[in-house]
């Protein structure tokens, strides 16, 4: 297939780069000059869509998706498939895929979890939105860039999935790690927490795949010395994406909210910036009740 591919950063370029070595022709744009081996540079990312089967983008946030957006449909052939694998607000997956549609083209929202490790290794999950025929268009990059994609509905169905699965890894994380400390106060040894925890109705996957204390539980973060894996911030932008869905929609997230003002004081004024967002745990590990 042709493919123009927006936004070669952590994510996009090892993602761009499995879609070239699968055999498909990719062009690609970023903002920041970045160029991936195999990739034909384009000068704008107008120029990456035209003539494209398919364009991905791999972006920050909404606003740019929306912006980015806007200049490659009209450059894209009717029937070409806008497939967007950045994390952003429900309600700027749906404005886009409105557009595409209106324009005469396919739609996917297609939000990946796996990080850069499973981009290189192209052994993403992919929860994607969008039409059936959307969702089969893109489906053989999905396979070409990872080993899972499920199809959740509708336009928005991806985003949907992507953020009430991080709402409850961050509010998991947070309780794991605050149980932690407390087992720290009352004397209990961390070994013997995770042995009973693991195997105990207080497992999940923060505890047993995940375990935020260093030389506990598998490999993780936490043993290397809290160095990223899943940063804190984008732990962070995730759960503030939930809780915009969630004013949004009118649900009521009580814990989701307050992982969001956990994570945003540990990310804007206690130094958790570029810091694995398993790190709760020394934070937590230095405070008192109050
Ligand atoms: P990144 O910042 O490394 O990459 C984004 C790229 O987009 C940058 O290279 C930037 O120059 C480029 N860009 C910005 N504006 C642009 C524009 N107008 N036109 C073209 N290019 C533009 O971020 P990333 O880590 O690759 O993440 C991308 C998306 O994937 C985000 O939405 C993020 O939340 C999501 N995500 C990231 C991870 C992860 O572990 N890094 C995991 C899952 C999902």
């Amino acid at each position: 297939m042709k493919i123009g591919f927006i936004g070669l950063g952590n994510m996009g370029a090892p993602m761009a780069a499995n879609l070239v070595k699968a055999g498909h022709e990719v062009t690609g744009f970023d903002t920041a000059g970045v160029t991936v081996e195999g990739v034909t540079p384009a000068a704008s990312a107008a120029a990456a869509a035209t003539g494209a089967d398919v364009v991905i983008t791999m972006l920050p946030n909404g606003a740019i998706l929306r912006s980015v957006a806007a200049e490659v449909i009209p450059a894209m052939t009717k029937g070409a498939a806008l497939v967007d694998c950045s994390t952003v607000d429900v309600d700027s997956a749906r404005a886009v895929a409105d557009q595409a549609e209106a324009a005469g083209l396919l739609a996917v929202d297609a939000p990946v979890s796996g990080g850069t490790g499973g981009a290189t290794a192209g052994t993403l999950t992919f929860m994607a939105g969008g039409s059936d025929a959307a969702f089969a268009k893109a489906k053989p990059l999905f396979d070409v860039m990872g080993q899972k994609a499920v199809h959740c509905g509708a336009a928005g169905a991806g985003q949907a999935a992507k953020i009430c699965n991080n709402m409850i890894l961050g509010v998991t994380m947070i309780a794991t790690c605050e149980a932690f400390a407390l087992a720290d106060k009352l004397g209990l040894d961390r070994q013997k927490m995770f042995d009973v925890v693991s195997t105990s109705s207080g497992y999940s996957w923060t505890m047993n795949a995940y375990c935020p204390a260093p030389g506990v539980g598998p490999k993780s973060p936490a043993d290397n010395d809290y160095k990223p894996g899943f940063a804190a911030e984008l732990m962070l932008k995730d759960l503030r994406l939930s809780q915009q869905a969630a004013e949004s929609a009118d649900a009521d997230t009580p814990m989701g909210k307050a992982a969001a003002a956990l994570y945003e004081q540990f990310v804007e004024a206690e130094g958790g910036r570029g810091m694995d967002f398993s790190a709760m745990l020394p934070r937590f590990e230095k405070r008192g009740r109050s």
